[in-house]
Protein backbone atom coordinates (compact mmCIF):
# COMPACT_ATOMS: atom_id res chain seq x y z
CA UNK A 1 0.00 0.00 0.00
CA UNK A 2 1.60 3.44 -1.18
CA UNK A 3 1.11 6.39 1.51
CA UNK A 4 1.05 9.60 0.31
CA UNK A 5 1.15 13.29 1.91
CA UNK A 6 -0.47 16.52 1.26
CA UNK A 7 2.37 19.30 -0.17
CA UNK A 8 2.86 22.53 1.30
CA UNK A 9 5.28 24.67 0.87
CA UNK A 10 8.02 22.49 -1.26
CA UNK A 11 7.53 19.28 0.52
CA UNK A 12 5.05 16.51 1.53
CA UNK A 13 3.61 16.33 4.99
CA UNK A 14 1.64 14.02 7.32
CA UNK A 15 -1.71 15.46 7.88
CA UNK A 16 -2.24 17.14 11.42
CA UNK A 17 -4.95 14.31 12.58
CA UNK A 18 -2.47 11.15 11.28
CA UNK A 19 -6.28 10.06 8.86
CA UNK A 20 -5.88 8.77 5.57
CA UNK A 21 -8.23 7.54 3.35
CA UNK A 22 -7.88 4.38 1.14
CA UNK A 23 -7.86 4.79 -2.62
CA UNK A 24 -9.46 1.77 -4.38
CA UNK A 25 -8.02 0.19 -8.23
CA UNK A 26 -11.45 0.62 -9.65
CA UNK A 27 -9.61 -2.26 -12.53
CA UNK A 28 -9.71 -4.53 -9.47
CA UNK A 29 -11.68 -3.39 -6.53
CA UNK A 30 -8.18 -3.28 -4.11
CA UNK A 31 -6.66 -0.71 -2.12
CA UNK A 32 -3.60 0.45 -3.18
CA UNK A 33 -3.17 3.81 -2.09
CA UNK A 34 -4.10 6.09 0.92
CA UNK A 35 -4.47 9.55 1.02
CA UNK A 36 -4.07 12.04 3.66
CA UNK A 37 -7.41 13.81 4.87
CA UNK A 38 -6.47 17.04 5.61
CA UNK A 39 -8.05 19.28 8.11
CA UNK A 40 -8.51 22.96 8.47
CA UNK A 41 -5.19 23.50 9.95
CA UNK A 42 -3.56 21.43 7.28
CA UNK A 43 -5.28 23.99 4.71
CA UNK A 44 -3.79 26.49 6.78
CA UNK A 45 -0.20 25.64 6.93
CA UNK A 46 -1.15 25.12 2.29
CA UNK A 47 -3.03 28.88 2.25
CA UNK A 48 -0.07 30.52 4.52
CA UNK A 49 2.58 28.79 2.27
CA UNK A 50 0.95 29.83 -1.18
CA UNK A 51 -0.15 33.50 0.61
CA UNK A 52 3.89 33.86 1.43
CA UNK A 53 5.12 32.78 -2.11
CA UNK A 54 2.43 35.71 -3.82
CA UNK A 55 3.48 38.54 -1.17
CA UNK A 56 7.29 37.90 -1.51
CA UNK A 57 8.39 35.95 -4.78
CA UNK A 58 5.05 35.10 -7.71
CA UNK A 59 3.91 38.69 -7.35
CA UNK A 60 7.14 40.41 -8.34
CA UNK A 61 8.13 38.49 -11.07
CA UNK A 62 8.01 39.14 -14.85
CA UNK A 63 5.85 38.06 -16.86
CA UNK A 64 8.93 36.78 -19.25
CA UNK A 65 10.04 34.96 -15.84
CA UNK A 66 6.72 33.40 -15.12
CA UNK A 67 6.35 32.40 -18.52
CA UNK A 68 9.53 30.61 -18.65
CA UNK A 69 8.55 28.51 -15.51
CA UNK A 70 5.25 27.77 -17.26
CA UNK A 71 7.05 26.44 -20.18
CA UNK A 72 9.67 24.37 -17.56
CA UNK A 73 6.18 22.68 -16.10
CA UNK A 74 4.80 21.84 -19.33
CA UNK A 75 7.89 19.92 -20.37
CA UNK A 76 8.46 18.43 -16.86
CA UNK A 77 5.16 17.01 -17.20
CA UNK A 78 5.85 15.71 -20.96
CA UNK A 79 8.88 14.19 -20.03
CA UNK A 80 6.91 12.33 -17.00
CA UNK A 81 3.80 11.70 -19.17
CA UNK A 82 4.09 7.84 -18.60
CA UNK A 83 4.79 7.60 -14.77
CA UNK A 84 1.44 10.21 -14.49
CA UNK A 85 -0.70 8.78 -16.17
CA UNK A 86 -0.09 5.05 -14.78
CA UNK A 87 -0.67 6.69 -11.94
CA UNK A 88 -3.77 8.04 -12.83
CA UNK A 89 -5.02 4.53 -14.46
CA UNK A 90 -4.41 2.54 -11.12
CA UNK A 91 -6.52 5.32 -9.50
CA UNK A 92 -9.26 5.62 -11.82
CA UNK A 93 -9.35 3.03 -14.52
CA UNK A 94 -8.60 5.61 -17.27
CA UNK A 95 -7.45 4.12 -20.21
CA UNK A 96 -3.45 4.92 -20.53
CA UNK A 97 -4.36 5.77 -24.18
CA UNK A 98 -6.48 8.25 -23.24
CA UNK A 99 -4.21 10.11 -20.82
CA UNK A 100 -0.64 9.73 -21.40
CA UNK A 101 -0.60 10.77 -25.15
CA UNK A 102 -2.77 14.00 -23.69
CA UNK A 103 -0.01 15.03 -21.52
CA UNK A 104 2.68 14.69 -23.71
CA UNK A 105 0.75 16.38 -26.50
CA UNK A 106 -2.64 18.68 -26.56
CA UNK A 107 -3.36 19.03 -22.86
CA UNK A 108 0.05 20.56 -21.65
CA UNK A 109 0.08 22.58 -24.98
CA UNK A 110 -1.95 25.10 -22.39
CA UNK A 111 1.45 25.82 -20.44
CA UNK A 112 2.84 26.97 -23.48
CA UNK A 113 -0.44 28.90 -24.56
CA UNK A 114 -0.79 30.76 -21.32
CA UNK A 115 2.88 31.20 -21.06
CA UNK A 116 3.03 33.34 -24.48
CA UNK A 117 0.01 35.08 -23.39
CA UNK A 118 1.72 36.29 -19.91
CA UNK A 119 3.12 39.49 -21.70
CA UNK A 120 -0.18 39.95 -24.11
CA UNK A 121 -3.16 40.70 -21.52
CA UNK A 122 -2.38 44.59 -22.21
CA UNK A 123 -4.43 47.09 -20.21
CA UNK A 124 -6.22 49.92 -21.67
CA UNK A 125 -5.84 53.67 -21.58
CA UNK A 126 -9.20 54.51 -20.87
CA UNK A 127 -10.74 57.64 -22.55
CA UNK A 128 -12.44 58.52 -19.36
CA UNK A 129 -15.20 61.77 -19.49
CA UNK A 130 -13.60 63.57 -16.62
CA UNK A 131 -11.19 66.98 -17.33
CA UNK A 132 -6.82 66.77 -16.30
CA UNK A 133 -7.15 63.11 -15.60
CA UNK A 134 -5.34 59.93 -17.22
CA UNK A 135 -7.21 56.80 -16.52
CA UNK A 136 -5.58 53.44 -17.17
CA UNK A 137 -6.70 50.18 -16.35
CA UNK A 138 -4.70 47.09 -15.59
CA UNK A 139 -5.24 43.63 -15.23
CA UNK A 140 -4.08 41.76 -11.65
CA UNK A 141 -4.08 38.66 -10.21
CA UNK A 142 -5.91 37.75 -7.57
CA UNK A 143 -3.16 36.21 -4.96
CA UNK A 144 -4.30 32.61 -3.33
CA UNK A 145 -6.73 30.53 -6.10
CA UNK A 146 -8.20 27.27 -4.73
CA UNK A 147 -8.26 24.82 -7.66
CA UNK A 148 -10.86 21.83 -6.95
CA UNK A 149 -11.05 19.37 -8.94
CA UNK A 150 -13.01 16.31 -10.10
CA UNK A 151 -11.92 12.53 -10.35
CA UNK A 152 -12.90 12.01 -14.03
CA UNK A 153 -9.80 13.41 -15.17
CA UNK A 154 -7.60 14.77 -12.62
CA UNK A 155 -5.00 15.99 -14.53
CA UNK A 156 -6.45 17.06 -17.55
CA UNK A 157 -9.09 19.45 -15.40
CA UNK A 158 -6.26 20.22 -13.31
CA UNK A 159 -3.94 21.74 -16.17
CA UNK A 160 -6.92 23.41 -17.68
CA UNK A 161 -7.06 25.47 -14.29
CA UNK A 162 -3.11 25.52 -13.00
CA UNK A 163 -1.63 26.82 -16.37
CA UNK A 164 -3.67 30.42 -16.36
CA UNK A 165 -4.04 30.72 -12.92
CA UNK A 166 0.30 30.85 -12.88
CA UNK A 167 0.70 32.59 -15.77
CA UNK A 168 -1.96 35.69 -14.44
CA UNK A 169 0.10 35.85 -11.23
CA UNK A 170 -1.37 33.66 -8.63
CA UNK A 171 -0.20 31.11 -6.48
CA UNK A 172 -2.50 28.23 -5.44
CA UNK A 173 -3.67 25.29 -3.34
CA UNK A 174 -5.21 22.37 -5.04
CA UNK A 175 -7.55 20.28 -3.90
CA UNK A 176 -8.46 16.84 -5.99
CA UNK A 177 -11.39 14.52 -5.73
CA UNK A 178 -11.06 12.60 -2.76
CA UNK A 179 -12.16 9.72 -4.64
CA UNK A 180 -8.28 10.00 -7.50
CA UNK A 181 -5.81 12.46 -5.77
CA UNK A 182 -3.11 9.68 -6.66
CA UNK A 183 -1.83 11.33 -9.55
CA UNK A 184 -1.80 14.92 -8.18
CA UNK A 185 -0.05 14.25 -5.68
CA UNK A 186 2.43 11.99 -8.35
CA UNK A 187 2.70 15.73 -9.91
CA UNK A 188 3.93 17.41 -7.13
CA UNK A 189 6.90 15.15 -7.25
CA UNK A 190 7.67 15.21 -10.46
CA UNK A 191 7.70 18.84 -10.31
CA UNK A 192 10.66 18.67 -8.15
CA UNK A 193 12.38 18.51 -11.52
CA UNK A 194 11.24 21.81 -12.21
CA UNK A 195 12.82 23.73 -9.90
CA UNK A 196 9.76 26.38 -8.27
CA UNK A 197 9.66 28.50 -5.81
CA UNK A 198 8.12 27.07 -2.68
CA UNK A 199 4.66 27.84 -1.84
CA UNK A 200 3.62 28.14 -5.91
CA UNK A 201 1.69 25.11 -5.93
CA UNK A 202 0.29 23.68 -3.30
CA UNK A 203 -2.20 20.48 -2.49
CA UNK A 204 -4.09 19.60 0.23
CA UNK A 205 -6.64 15.71 -0.10
CA UNK A 206 -9.57 14.86 1.67
CA UNK A 207 -13.56 15.39 0.97
CA UNK A 208 -15.47 18.01 0.15
CA UNK A 209 -16.49 18.05 4.41
CA UNK A 210 -13.67 19.01 5.89
CA UNK A 211 -11.15 19.57 3.61
CA UNK A 212 -13.04 21.52 0.44
CA UNK A 213 -14.58 23.66 2.72
CA UNK A 214 -11.60 24.35 4.74
CA UNK A 215 -10.17 25.74 1.67
CA UNK A 216 -13.21 27.62 0.41
CA UNK A 217 -13.34 29.31 3.49
CA UNK A 218 -9.93 30.82 4.28
CA UNK A 219 -9.68 34.01 4.08
CA UNK A 220 -6.40 34.25 2.28
CA UNK A 221 -8.26 32.10 -0.23
CA UNK A 222 -9.56 35.09 -2.76
CA UNK A 223 -11.24 32.87 -5.67
CA UNK A 224 -12.07 29.62 -6.26
CA UNK A 225 -12.22 27.48 -9.55
CA UNK A 226 -14.18 24.65 -9.08
CA UNK A 227 -15.09 21.76 -11.84
CA UNK A 228 -17.65 18.87 -9.95
CA UNK A 229 -21.22 18.09 -10.20
CA UNK A 230 -24.02 20.18 -8.99
CA UNK A 231 -24.58 19.39 -5.51
CA UNK A 232 -20.73 20.30 -4.91
CA UNK A 233 -20.94 23.88 -6.73
CA UNK A 234 -23.87 24.67 -5.36
CA UNK A 235 -21.96 23.86 -1.12
CA UNK A 236 -18.89 25.63 -2.89
CA UNK A 237 -21.16 28.79 -3.88
CA UNK A 238 -22.64 29.54 -0.85
CA UNK A 239 -19.81 28.87 1.41
CA UNK A 240 -17.97 31.57 -1.12
CA UNK A 241 -20.97 34.01 -0.96
CA UNK A 242 -20.31 34.36 2.79
CA UNK A 243 -17.22 35.84 1.36
CA UNK A 244 -18.05 37.10 -1.72
CA UNK A 245 -15.54 35.21 -3.05
CA UNK A 246 -15.00 34.96 -6.79
CA UNK A 247 -15.99 31.73 -8.92
CA UNK A 248 -15.55 29.77 -11.68
CA UNK A 249 -18.23 27.08 -11.98
CA UNK A 250 -17.25 24.15 -14.24
CA UNK A 251 -20.31 21.46 -13.42
CA UNK A 252 -22.14 18.72 -14.95
CA UNK A 253 -23.95 18.27 -18.23
CA UNK A 254 -26.84 16.17 -20.08
CA UNK A 255 -25.37 16.83 -23.27
CA UNK A 256 -27.59 16.35 -26.61
CA UNK A 257 -26.98 14.86 -29.80
CA UNK A 258 -29.14 16.00 -32.71
CA UNK A 259 -28.95 13.73 -35.32
CA UNK A 260 -31.51 15.23 -37.99
CA UNK A 261 -33.08 13.75 -41.21
CA UNK A 262 -30.05 14.52 -43.43
CA UNK A 263 -27.49 13.24 -41.32
CA UNK A 264 -24.92 10.51 -42.13
CA UNK A 265 -25.57 7.37 -40.28
CA UNK A 266 -22.06 5.87 -40.39
CA UNK A 267 -20.79 9.13 -39.49
CA UNK A 268 -23.38 10.26 -36.46
CA UNK A 269 -23.26 6.64 -35.13
CA UNK A 270 -19.61 6.33 -34.65
CA UNK A 271 -19.68 9.62 -33.47
CA UNK A 272 -22.56 9.52 -30.40
CA UNK A 273 -20.73 5.94 -29.61
CA UNK A 274 -17.41 7.73 -29.36
CA UNK A 275 -19.08 10.61 -27.64
CA UNK A 276 -20.19 8.30 -24.66
CA UNK A 277 -18.72 5.02 -24.40
CA UNK A 278 -15.15 4.92 -24.42
CA UNK A 279 -14.85 7.01 -21.75
CA UNK A 280 -17.57 4.91 -19.66
CA UNK A 281 -19.64 8.41 -19.99
CA UNK A 282 -17.55 9.68 -17.60
CA UNK A 283 -16.49 12.99 -19.09
CA UNK A 284 -18.67 16.09 -18.75
CA UNK A 285 -19.51 16.51 -21.55
CA UNK A 286 -20.67 12.83 -22.73
CA UNK A 287 -23.06 12.70 -25.14
CA UNK A 288 -26.17 11.34 -23.06
CA UNK A 289 -29.20 12.13 -25.25
CA UNK A 290 -29.58 10.83 -28.55
CA UNK A 291 -32.26 13.00 -30.43
CA UNK A 292 -32.58 11.25 -33.15
CA UNK A 293 -35.23 11.94 -36.67
CA UNK A 294 -38.32 9.94 -36.33
CA UNK A 295 -37.56 8.54 -39.96
CA UNK A 296 -34.37 7.86 -38.88
CA UNK A 297 -34.82 6.33 -35.37
CA UNK A 298 -35.18 2.64 -35.89
CA UNK A 299 -32.13 2.52 -38.15
CA UNK A 300 -29.90 4.89 -35.70
CA UNK A 301 -31.32 2.51 -32.83
CA UNK A 302 -29.95 -0.62 -34.82
CA UNK A 303 -26.46 0.55 -36.35
CA UNK A 304 -25.85 1.86 -32.38
CA UNK A 305 -26.35 -1.34 -30.67
CA UNK A 306 -24.18 -3.09 -33.52
CA UNK A 307 -21.34 -0.45 -32.81
CA UNK A 308 -21.52 -0.65 -28.73
CA UNK A 309 -22.12 -4.52 -28.36
CA UNK A 310 -18.64 -5.73 -29.60
CA UNK A 311 -16.56 -3.42 -27.36
CA UNK A 312 -14.07 -4.78 -25.07
CA UNK A 313 -14.60 -4.26 -21.63
CA UNK A 314 -11.66 -5.08 -19.11
CA UNK A 315 -7.98 -4.29 -17.67
CA UNK A 316 -7.17 -0.86 -19.11
CA UNK A 317 -3.96 -1.66 -19.18
CA UNK A 318 -4.45 -4.15 -21.75
CA UNK A 319 -3.96 -2.35 -25.01
CA UNK A 320 -7.19 -4.22 -26.35
CA UNK A 321 -9.05 -2.69 -24.29
CA UNK A 322 -11.94 -0.53 -25.45
CA UNK A 323 -13.39 0.56 -22.01
CA UNK A 324 -12.30 0.22 -18.43
CA UNK A 325 -13.69 0.15 -15.47
CA UNK A 326 -15.85 3.15 -13.55
CA UNK A 327 -13.61 5.10 -11.86
CA UNK A 328 -14.65 4.28 -8.11
CA UNK A 329 -16.72 2.15 -6.19
CA UNK A 330 -19.68 4.82 -5.07
CA UNK A 331 -20.04 5.87 -8.27
CA UNK A 332 -20.34 2.33 -9.89
CA UNK A 333 -23.36 1.66 -7.27
CA UNK A 334 -24.98 4.77 -8.35
CA UNK A 335 -25.07 4.29 -11.83
CA UNK A 336 -26.32 0.52 -11.46
CA UNK A 337 -29.25 2.00 -9.44
CA UNK A 338 -29.82 4.47 -12.02
CA UNK A 339 -30.29 1.89 -14.76
CA UNK A 340 -32.24 -0.18 -12.46
CA UNK A 341 -35.04 2.68 -11.55
CA UNK A 342 -34.91 3.46 -15.95
CA UNK A 343 -35.83 0.07 -16.41
CA UNK A 344 -39.36 0.84 -14.79
CA UNK A 345 -40.38 3.43 -17.64
CA UNK A 346 -37.44 3.45 -20.39
CA UNK A 347 -37.24 -0.19 -22.69
CA UNK A 348 -33.68 -1.29 -21.82
CA UNK A 349 -32.45 -2.44 -25.97
CA UNK A 350 -28.11 -3.38 -24.51
CA UNK A 351 -27.48 -3.80 -20.94
CA UNK A 352 -24.30 -3.21 -19.66
CA UNK A 353 -24.53 -4.73 -16.40
CA UNK A 354 -22.42 -7.76 -15.81
CA UNK A 355 -20.19 -7.06 -18.54
CA UNK A 356 -16.79 -6.87 -17.25
CA UNK A 357 -14.35 -9.88 -16.84
CA UNK A 358 -15.01 -12.75 -14.95
CA UNK A 359 -11.56 -14.03 -13.95
CA UNK A 360 -9.67 -12.39 -11.26
CA UNK A 361 -8.60 -9.56 -10.29
CA UNK A 362 -10.15 -8.12 -12.91
CA UNK A 363 -13.89 -9.88 -11.60
CA UNK A 364 -14.07 -7.44 -8.67
CA UNK A 365 -13.42 -4.49 -10.56
CA UNK A 366 -15.76 -1.47 -10.91
CA UNK A 367 -17.33 -2.71 -14.74
CA UNK A 368 -20.27 -1.33 -17.09
CA UNK A 369 -20.71 -1.70 -20.33
CA UNK A 370 -22.72 0.22 -22.63
CA UNK A 371 -26.10 0.70 -22.43
CA UNK A 372 -28.86 1.96 -24.40
CA UNK A 373 -32.55 3.11 -23.80
CA UNK A 374 -35.01 3.98 -25.80
CA UNK A 375 -37.41 5.52 -27.85
CA UNK A 376 -38.03 7.04 -24.38
CA UNK A 377 -39.27 10.83 -23.62
CA UNK A 378 -37.41 13.43 -22.14
CA UNK A 379 -39.26 14.23 -19.17
CA UNK A 380 -38.08 11.08 -17.49
CA UNK A 381 -34.89 10.80 -15.02
CA UNK A 382 -32.32 9.22 -17.29
CA UNK A 383 -33.04 12.44 -19.91
CA UNK A 384 -33.08 15.09 -16.97
CA UNK A 385 -30.33 13.97 -14.67
CA UNK A 386 -26.63 13.50 -14.97
CA UNK A 387 -25.68 9.58 -14.95
CA UNK A 388 -22.05 10.09 -15.93
CA UNK A 389 -22.01 6.45 -16.61
CA UNK A 390 -22.07 4.55 -20.55
CA UNK A 391 -25.71 5.04 -20.44
CA UNK A 392 -27.40 6.42 -22.80
CA UNK A 393 -31.55 7.48 -24.19
CA UNK A 394 -32.61 7.66 -27.22
CA UNK A 395 -35.67 10.39 -27.89
CA UNK A 396 -37.53 10.72 -30.95
CA UNK A 397 -38.41 13.90 -32.65
CA UNK A 398 -40.40 15.03 -35.50
CA UNK A 399 -38.56 18.24 -36.78
CA UNK A 400 -35.26 19.85 -36.06
CA UNK A 401 -37.82 22.71 -34.33
CA UNK A 402 -38.70 19.53 -32.37
CA UNK A 403 -35.14 18.19 -31.67
CA UNK A 404 -34.01 21.70 -30.55
CA UNK A 405 -36.73 22.57 -28.10
CA UNK A 406 -36.10 18.66 -26.66
CA UNK A 407 -32.66 19.48 -26.35
CA UNK A 408 -32.92 22.72 -24.50
CA UNK A 409 -35.48 20.83 -22.27
CA UNK A 410 -32.44 20.51 -19.48
CA UNK A 411 -31.32 22.44 -16.29
CA UNK A 412 -28.01 21.40 -17.89
CA UNK A 413 -26.30 23.30 -21.12
CA UNK A 414 -23.05 22.23 -21.60
CA UNK A 415 -22.19 20.82 -24.98
CA UNK A 416 -24.49 19.48 -27.78
CA UNK A 417 -23.38 17.26 -31.20
CA UNK A 418 -25.49 18.15 -34.55
CA UNK A 419 -25.25 15.77 -37.27
CA UNK A 420 -26.78 16.47 -40.67
CA UNK A 421 -25.34 16.79 -44.20
CA UNK A 422 -26.11 20.07 -44.54
CA UNK A 423 -23.83 22.90 -43.07
CA UNK A 424 -26.52 25.71 -43.28
CA UNK A 425 -29.09 23.86 -41.30
CA UNK A 426 -26.20 22.81 -38.84
CA UNK A 427 -25.38 26.31 -38.15
CA UNK A 428 -29.02 27.44 -37.77
CA UNK A 429 -29.48 24.69 -35.11
CA UNK A 430 -26.02 25.52 -33.35
CA UNK A 431 -27.40 28.91 -32.73
CA UNK A 432 -30.64 27.76 -30.98
CA UNK A 433 -28.60 25.32 -28.93
CA UNK A 434 -28.64 26.53 -25.09
CA UNK A 435 -25.20 24.71 -24.49
CA UNK A 436 -21.28 26.17 -23.94
CA UNK A 437 -19.84 24.15 -26.76
CA UNK A 438 -21.44 23.20 -29.60
CA UNK A 439 -19.77 20.23 -32.20
CA UNK A 440 -21.50 19.68 -35.71
CA UNK A 441 -20.25 16.38 -37.28
CA UNK A 442 -17.55 15.56 -34.66
CA UNK A 443 -17.56 15.80 -31.06
CA UNK A 444 -14.88 15.75 -27.84
CA UNK A 445 -12.65 18.14 -29.19
CA UNK A 446 -10.93 20.31 -26.94
CA UNK A 447 -8.00 23.31 -27.15
CA UNK A 448 -6.35 25.56 -24.96
CA UNK A 449 -7.29 28.20 -27.48
CA UNK A 450 -11.14 27.61 -27.43
CA UNK A 451 -13.10 28.34 -24.15
CA UNK A 452 -15.42 25.83 -22.67
CA UNK A 453 -17.60 26.28 -19.87
CA UNK A 454 -21.69 25.95 -19.40
CA UNK A 455 -24.60 27.80 -19.61
CA UNK A 456 -27.60 27.10 -17.19
CA UNK A 457 -26.56 25.01 -14.23
CA UNK A 458 -23.73 23.69 -16.35
CA UNK A 459 -21.58 26.47 -14.19
CA UNK A 460 -20.24 29.51 -15.41
CA UNK A 461 -17.16 31.30 -15.65
CA UNK A 462 -14.44 30.16 -18.85
CA UNK A 463 -11.74 27.85 -19.40
CA UNK A 464 -9.24 27.91 -21.97
CA UNK A 465 -8.52 31.00 -24.14
CA UNK A 466 -7.90 34.72 -23.28
CA UNK A 467 -11.23 34.26 -21.07
CA UNK A 468 -9.63 30.95 -19.22
CA UNK A 469 -6.80 33.53 -17.97
CA UNK A 470 -9.34 36.72 -17.53
CA UNK A 471 -11.07 34.54 -15.20
CA UNK A 472 -7.96 34.32 -12.60
CA UNK A 473 -7.44 38.40 -13.04
CA UNK A 474 -9.47 41.18 -12.01
CA UNK A 475 -8.93 44.86 -13.44
CA UNK A 476 -7.85 47.86 -11.49
CA UNK A 477 -8.90 51.73 -12.48
CA UNK A 478 -5.98 54.12 -11.92
CA UNK A 479 -7.46 57.87 -11.76
CA UNK A 480 -4.12 60.16 -12.13
CA UNK A 481 -4.71 64.07 -11.81
CA UNK A 482 -3.08 65.80 -14.60
CA UNK A 483 -4.44 69.24 -13.06
CA UNK A 484 -1.61 71.71 -11.97
CA UNK A 485 -3.16 71.99 -8.87
CA UNK A 486 -5.65 69.65 -6.66
CA UNK A 487 -9.03 70.45 -7.98
CA UNK A 488 -11.04 69.43 -5.25
CA UNK A 489 -10.76 71.78 -2.36
CA UNK A 490 -13.28 70.76 0.60
CA UNK A 491 -16.49 70.20 -1.81
CA UNK A 492 -17.14 67.43 -4.45
CA UNK A 493 -17.18 67.93 -8.29
P1 LIG B 1 -18.16 16.53 -6.84
O1 LIG B 1 -18.92 17.79 -6.95
O2 LIG B 1 -18.65 15.47 -5.94
O3 LIG B 1 -16.67 16.84 -6.34
C1 LIG B 1 -15.82 17.73 -7.06
C2 LIG B 1 -14.79 18.29 -6.10
O4 LIG B 1 -15.45 19.14 -5.18
C3 LIG B 1 -14.09 17.22 -5.26
O5 LIG B 1 -12.75 17.61 -5.07
C4 LIG B 1 -14.87 17.27 -3.96
O6 LIG B 1 -14.16 16.82 -2.83
C5 LIG B 1 -15.16 18.76 -3.87
N1 LIG B 1 -16.32 19.08 -3.05
C6 LIG B 1 -17.50 18.42 -3.00
N2 LIG B 1 -18.32 19.02 -2.11
C7 LIG B 1 -17.64 20.07 -1.60
C8 LIG B 1 -17.94 21.05 -0.62
N3 LIG B 1 -19.11 21.04 0.04
N4 LIG B 1 -17.00 21.99 -0.35
C9 LIG B 1 -15.83 22.00 -0.99
N5 LIG B 1 -15.47 21.07 -1.91
C10 LIG B 1 -16.37 20.12 -2.21
O7 LIG B 1 -17.98 16.02 -8.32
P2 LIG B 1 -17.28 14.67 -8.78
O8 LIG B 1 -18.22 13.56 -8.48
O9 LIG B 1 -15.88 14.61 -8.26
O10 LIG B 1 -17.15 14.88 -10.35
C11 LIG B 1 -18.13 14.55 -11.27
C12 LIG B 1 -18.84 15.79 -11.72
O11 LIG B 1 -17.90 16.72 -12.26
C13 LIG B 1 -19.83 15.51 -12.83
O12 LIG B 1 -21.01 16.22 -12.57
C14 LIG B 1 -19.13 16.07 -14.06
O13 LIG B 1 -20.00 16.44 -15.11
C15 LIG B 1 -18.40 17.23 -13.49
N6 LIG B 1 -17.30 17.66 -14.36
C16 LIG B 1 -17.42 18.85 -15.02
C17 LIG B 1 -16.41 19.27 -15.89
C18 LIG B 1 -16.52 20.57 -16.64
O14 LIG B 1 -15.53 21.04 -17.17
N7 LIG B 1 -17.70 21.17 -16.72
C19 LIG B 1 -15.26 18.47 -16.06
C20 LIG B 1 -15.18 17.27 -15.36
C21 LIG B 1 -16.20 16.86 -14.50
Amino acid sequence: MKTFNFFADGTFRQPHSNDYLPSENPATGEAWAQIPVCDAEDVHIAVSAAQTCFSNHWSHTTPTERSRILRRIGETITANAECLGATETQDNGKLPNHITPSLSGWLVESFDYYAGMTDKLEGALIPANAPDILNYMTWEPFGVCALITAWNSPLGVLIWKLAPALAAGNTVVIKPSEHASASTLELMDVLSEADLPPGLINVVTGAGTPTGEALVTHPDVRMVSFTGGIPGGRAVSAFAAAQVKPLVMELGGKSPQLILADADLDLAVNGVATGIFPVSGQSCVAGSRAIVHSSLIDDFTKRLIDAASDALIGDPNNPATQIGPIAHRAHYEKILSNIEAATDYASLLLDGRGKGPSEPPFSNGFYIGPTIFGPTTNDTPLCQEETFGPVIAIISADTDDDAISIANDSIYGLAAGVWTQDTNRAIRVADRLDAGTVYINNYFGAAAQSPVGGWKQSGYGRENGIEGMRAFMQTKSVWLSTAPAHPHQFGFS
